[in-house]
């Protein structure tokens, strides 16, 4: 059976759940979107999820017609109307129908769609195993030319480097900055631990800054650990005890080698396992 999809206000049969193909969106990709997880049918970080769409909205003029309250209430609806308690939702607003040509200002309205579907974005022997990851030569967009904090629809610079990573065979793309500091991987922050301090690189760096990034954070700071942003070279994750990349749909997942070197032992970290579980045991069991 297919997913009930919200759009504009009405939840409808995904087949008909449909944009029109003058939509901006679908054009030129002008538009935001978010990924957010429910567990056991609560809304994981709901909140950080709402700021954050409705920030990157307002970094590229595009008014969102609808609350932040009227959102969550949608999309909760949606979740309810796929009977889904455990659920990966893909909130997207699109600029809208318009004209040929870039001019947003020709968009009559902006599209909401809700998606409540699943996800599995790495197997479950992934995160016994560990991840192994190549740095791609595709940089991370600068934030002059398209803000990295910004989750706009604009994703080809991460699917570039994703593609370079699949034709290595790799599980994750690990992109630098224009300055050659580590930034992110393709659709999910990075993180190390070395002589007991976690890091990570500074949003400075150029990354999205992910929800899951500052949980993770945020439990690390609770269990005693020295946590730093701090910019980083490749060197830097070579030579680092444990290596993990978060994300809502990766949560957090093991890394064990990057560019042909074995990370610490070659096994999952205990610290990042230990960070695994604890990060579970919040999201499903509230802490
Ligand atoms: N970086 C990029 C480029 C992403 O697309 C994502 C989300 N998939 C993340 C990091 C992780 O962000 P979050 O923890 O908010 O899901």
């Amino acid at each position: 059976m297919g997913l009930k999809i919200y759009i504009n206000g009405q939840i409808v049969p995904q087949e008909e759940a449909k944009i029109s193909v003058f939509d901006h969106g679908l054009l030129y990709g002008d538009g935001v979107f978010e990924g957010i997880r429910a567990y056991n049918g609560k809304i994981f970080t709901l909140d950080e999820h709402l700021d954050r769409i409705y920030d990157s909205a307002t970094a590229i003029s595009l008014k969102i017609p609808i609350t932040k309250a009227e959102m969550a209430d949608a999309i909760k609806q949606t979740m309810k109307a796929n009977n889904l308690t455990d659920s990966y939702i893909r909130l997207v607003v699109t600029r809208g129908v318009g004209k040929l040509g870039l001019d947003p200002n020709k968009c009559a309205t902006p599209q909401i769609i809700i998606i409540a579907d699943t996800i599995e974005l790495y197997s479950k022997a992934l995160y016994e195993r560990g991840l192994d990851i190549v740095t791609v030569t595709t940089i991370r967009n600068h934030f002059s030319a398209l803000d990295p904090k910004i989750k706009s629809l604009n994703y080809l610079n991460n699917i570039l480097a994703k593609i370079e990573s699949i034709q290595a065979g790799a599980g994750e793309a690990l992109m630098l900055n224009k300055d050659g500091y580590v930034a992110e991987c393709a659709g999910d922050n990075i993180f190390v631990f070395k002589n007991n301090v976690l890091l990570t690189p500074p949003t400075s760096a150029g990354i999205l800054v992910g929800i899951t990034r500052n949980v993770v954070m945020k439990l690390a700071a609770e269990m005693g650990l020295q946590v730093k942003e701090e910019l980083m070279t490749r060197y830097d994750l070579y030579i680092a005890d444990e290596c993990f990349l978060t994300g809502t749909a990766a949560e957090i997942i093991p890394v064990v080698k990057i560019d042909g070197r074995t990370i610490g032992t070659g096994k999952p970290g205990k610290m990042t396992l230990d960070l695994l579980k604890r990060y579970r045991d919040l999201t499903r069991n509230g802490g």
